[in-house]
């Protein structure tokens, strides 16, 4: 085995859980050469998850926006171990984690596990149904690249079955209807991409269908995007209205089967509807719900107990009621949104939480190690007390870590048509805006947060390749 993968055995065992938004950036601060890292996930690459949206059209090409975790450990100073396996239980009397390997292929072990000394959990979300019947089984979500290349391939199978031979005018109209549960950023995101696909490329391709593809966002609350001010809240509604996308707020989806979406609206008198809607295509993004994983190891602490969106962790994000236990992003609780800005803020954090860590066990031993030849040498003392003295200072610096503290940048939506909202906070001020230059903005600012140079020059190539060719209609 390659030397460098073997473990140092008077280094701690850090082990890292998930390879998103928390992991990666945690990773990318993390002095390496302090720890045996080891990095589990069953997913071997990063996610850049604020372009996924375009995915689903071709707008962006998927690949642009992964970036394999072999590269990003590799440009390390030290060796970083990967495991691509989920981690299936955490044990934190016996300080363990079980992992399994559910990739397709499988050598003769696929389940072991792995000790730590020091734990990250990382991993994310799933995705929320709330018990919704026939949410699972036939609509699509949008987290992972697997979900975007469904919808990708679904949109245009629609599109080619409703322009079948002697397909009924009721059947087109249900296959053309695109149904997307769920106003917050990721439910407008996608409507947004998906009615920019039909106005710019499949209506040119299939004319046929102009007059009816129909993109509806279904939304329980009064409003679509709830974290937004007032003014871009309206400004994202009427962009909706003119691209042709309905909106329909205070409806709550109750159930759903192979082709139609079952809806609760309130009216203006507060009756209730209840409405049936015919889909082709049904995209859920009704928000995060808690992985397994982490709702075991919740029921193994009490202080966890009255924790409901995850593991609750203090202000410096170690998890209530356990040792050496660490968790960031949105499966930690530490009263901010579930967003990449907040995961990567609290990674960062981290990172320099166990760099500081290493520091201080390296000069407590350099004092422990002084007061040793202090006591030994009964003659000229006052230079190594000295020494000591400037030590022990070190070490009160180094220990006087401040807690976490969240900085809010600004939240970002593309809401189609070229344009974007923000809400961004500048020079202590909060400025929202609206409309194509913040389009321009949002485009700066997400190629700007890509991983890698590799990464954003595929994301701005595609740009410019969709641009200039138009969106490829074929489907995979
Ligand atoms: P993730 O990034 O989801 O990473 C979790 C990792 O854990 C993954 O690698 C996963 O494979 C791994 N994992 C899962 N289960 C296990 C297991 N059992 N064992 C080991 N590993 C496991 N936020 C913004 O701030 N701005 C945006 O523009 C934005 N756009 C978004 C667009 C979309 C479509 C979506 C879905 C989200 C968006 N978000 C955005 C939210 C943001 O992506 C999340 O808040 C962020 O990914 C959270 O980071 P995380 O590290 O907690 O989880
Ligand atoms: P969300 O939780 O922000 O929004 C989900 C929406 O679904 C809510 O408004 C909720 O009222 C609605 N809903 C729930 N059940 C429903 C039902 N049965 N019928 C109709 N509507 C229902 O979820 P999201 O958009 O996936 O975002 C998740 C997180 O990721 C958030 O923190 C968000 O800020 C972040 N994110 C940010 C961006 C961005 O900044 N551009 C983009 C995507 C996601």
């Amino acid at each position: 085995p390659d030397e460098q993968l073997v473990p140092d055995p008077s280094k701690k065992n850090l082990v890292i859980l998930g390879s998103g938004w928390g992991a990666v950036s945690l990773l990318k601060k993390l002095d390496t050469e302090n720890y045996n890292v080891t990095v589990i996930s069953p997913r071997n690459y990063f996610l850049f998850t604020p372009l996924l949206p375009s995915c689903t059209t071709g707008t962006v090409e998927h690949r642009s926006i992964m970036e394999p975790i072999r590269s990003i450990i590799r440009h390390k100073k030290a060796a970083v171990k990967f495991y691509e396996a989920e981690a299936t239980k955490i044990d934190p009397e016996r300080k363990t984690v079980l992992i399994n390997d559910n990739s397709d292929i499988k050598g003769d072990t696929s389940t072991t596990e792995v000790p730590y000394d020091m734990l990250v959990i990382s991993v994310g979300a799933e995705n929320a149904t709330f018990g919704i019947p026939g949410v699972r089984e036939h609509s699509c979500f949008l987290k992972e690249i697997g979900d975007a290349q469904q919808i990708r391939k679904k949109i245009m199978d629609c599109v080619e079955t409703a322009t079948f031979k002697d397909q009924t005018p009721e059947e087109v109209e249900r296959l053309l209807h695109m149904v997307v549960v769920g106003g917050g950023p990721t439910g407008v995101e996608f409507a947004g991409e998906l009615q920019d696909f039909f106005d710019q490329d499949i209506k040119k391709w299939v004319p046929e269908i102009s007059d009816k593809f129909r993109v509806t966002l279904i939304e329980a609350l009064p409003n679509v995007l709830p974290m937004f001010s007032k003014q871009l809240i309206d400004y994202t509604e009427s962009t909706f209205k003119e691209e042709k996308i309905t909106i329909k707020t205070k409806t709550a989806v109750k159930k759903v089967t192979e082709k139609t979406v079952e809806a609760e609206a309130t009216g203006p008198d507060g009756k209730k509807v209840t409405e049936v809607m015919p889909y082709g295509l049904l995209v859920w993004a009704t928000g995060n719900a808690v992985r397994p994983i982490v709702k075991d190891l919740m029921s193994q602490i009490p202080a966890q107990k009255d924790s409901r969106r995850g593991l609750a962790v203090n202000e410096y994000l170690v998890v209530q009621g356990t040792k050496d236990i660490w968790a960031t992003g949105d499966c930690a609780v530490a009263g901010y949104a579930p967003t990449a800005q907040v995961a990567s803020q609290e990674g960062a954090f981290l990172a320099r939480l166990f760099n500081n860590m290493a520091k201080s066990e390296a000069v407590e031993a350099k004092i422990a190690e002084l007061s040793q030849t202090l006591n030994l040498q009964p003659g000229d003392t006052a230079a190594i007390a000295k020494e000591i003295e400037t030590h022990e200072k070190q070490l009160r610096r180094i220990k006087d870590i401040k807690p976490f503290h969240y900085t809010h940048q600004g939240s970002l939506a593309y809401i189609g048509s070229e344009r974007a909202v923000a809400d961004v906070s500048w020079l202590n001020g909060n400025f929202a805006t609206g409309g194509q230059l913040t389009y321009l903005f949002w485009r700066s600012a997400y190629l700007s947060m890509c991983f890698s140079t590799r990464n954003r020059v595929l994301v701005v190539l595609d740009w410019l390749k969709s641009k200039a060719f138009g969106r490829d209609v074929s489907r995979e």
